[in-house]
């Protein structure tokens, strides 16, 4: 089975085509710019060149027609017609409490998606835009959508509610959900497969650290509590959030600099993090490289990442009373050889030990940086999402086949 597997974002849409016999990406490629002039499609075949593409897409219908054509286009394509794809999957962020898995897409499903707005009002309205434009364009495919929260599902009450009045849980699904569960699911199996080890016995934090960064206690291969909440805010400094604070900053900070709500979400969301501290960039590449030349404001933001992301992990293994395995991904985990040195330092009282050589090793796949001595395993473990999406979408839309 060939399957499109779409994320689309307010004006952005990624793609990756997989084949489903051996898992293999057929093409990818990204529309970005979408409803502004001179929106660019990049569209990159396996074993051929890329190809970018400038023109006029106001709308995610027109997007994927544009995708569907370079896929199925005689120079740049991997089919030869469009009827080739047999399922499509779509990112969504928010599946509120409804969703604890993937679903096969219905009006109801639809109608849910809707529903959970106002609980990710930024993320999901695009995702029933790519679901609707997916359905325009490929009347009768089976469409599954995915969730970011979905893995979070099994956390116990006493982990996902916030000590506030009860009533707000109630009239306004007040609570924590969490994030990046697809990462956070795929990199613990993965890394359990890597090691030999059945997944039901171990205790594993999995840190996926990129531009937004979260941390998973996963226990018995469920997640028993992650870093971010009711929304991606929660928890560690990131490239431009700000993580966890004194939810009184809020209040105080919009008292006295006259700021509306939008003024103070911007502010959190978009101009905290590494970025406001170093005054420089939200990349770690930049601030790595202030810290190296000696620039204080970039050294004191690395430090501040640093120490909240050794925190969590602290706190982690407290709250599965032990630790086996830490692992890292996403941008900043996979490739920054220095935050994964510098936080393995300090947690030598859990016996945490890297070898560093191995840690400077840089390779495609799951590999282990702990050395023989280190009382956990400490692993770096390359995420794919897309994988996971892909993988349900084939699942479900076979069992959907199969109870026909
Ligand atoms: P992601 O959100 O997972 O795509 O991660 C993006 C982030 O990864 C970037 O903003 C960088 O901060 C970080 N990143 C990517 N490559 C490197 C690298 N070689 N060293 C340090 N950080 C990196």
């Amino acid at each position: 089975m060939k399957v499109l597997v779409i994320n689309a974002g307010s004006s952005s849409l990624k793609y990756q085509l997989y084949n489903m016999e051996d898992e293999s990406v057929l093409a990818k490629g990204l529309v970005e710019r979408i409803g502004m002039d001179s929106s660019i499609l990049t569209h990159k075949p396996t074993n051929k060149e890329e190809v970018t593409e400038v023109s006029e897409i106001l709308e995610h219908t027109t997007a994927i027609r544009k995708v569907l054509d370079k896929l199925t286009d005689k120079e740049h394509g991997v089919l030869n017609s469009v009827d080739e794809i047999q399922a499509i999957g779509h990112r969504v962020v928010h599946g509120g409490e409804t969703f604890k898995g993937s679903a096969l897409v219905t009006g109801e499903v639809k109608a849910e998606i809707r529903r959970l707005f106002d609980l990710a009002p930024l993320h999901n309205p695009p995702a029933i835009m790519g679901i609707n434009a997916a359905e325009k364009n490929m009347p009768g495919v089976p469409q599954v959508v995915a969730f970011d929260t979905a893995f979070h599902q099994t956390m116990e009450e006493k982990v996902f509610l916030y000590p506030i009045p009860r009533v707000l849980y109630k009239k306004h699904h007040v609570r924590r959900y969490g994030a990046h569960g697809t990462s956070h699911q795929y990199v613990s199996k993965a890394a359990a497969a890597y090691l030999e080890r059945p997944i039901e016995d171990l205790k594993i934090i999995t840190c996926h650290i990129g531009n937004g960064a979260s941390l998973t206690a996963v226990e018995g291969g469920v997640s028993v509590d992650t870093s971010m909440g009711l929304t991606p805010l929660e928890g560690l400094m990131m490239g431009t959030r700000s993580g966890d604070l004194d939810p009184a900053v809020v209040t105080f900070v919009m008292n006295k600099e006259e700021l509306s709500i939008s003024e103070v979400n911007s502010m959190l969301n978009k101009h905290s993090g590494l970025l406001a501290i170093s005054g420089v960039s939200s990349d770690m590449r930049d601030i790595t490289d202030g810290m190296e030349a000696g620039e204080a404001n970039s050294t004191l933001a690395f430090e501040m990442y640093e120490y909240r992301l050794r925190k969590y992990i602290g706190a982690y293994a407290a709250a599965m009373n032990g630790v086996d395995v830490i692992v890292f991904t996403a941008g900043v985990g996979e490739n920054s050889v220095v935050v994964r040195e510098k936080v393995c330092q300090n947690l030598s009282y859990l016996g945490v030990e890297i070898d560093p050589e191995l840690n400077k090793i840089r390779s495609g796949e799951p590999r282990r940086i702990s050395s023989a001595n280190s009382k956990v395993e400490v692993l770096v473990v390359p995420t794919n999402e897309e994988l996971v999406i892909a993988r349900d979408t084939n699942r479900i839309v076979q069992e959907a086949k199969q109870a026909q």
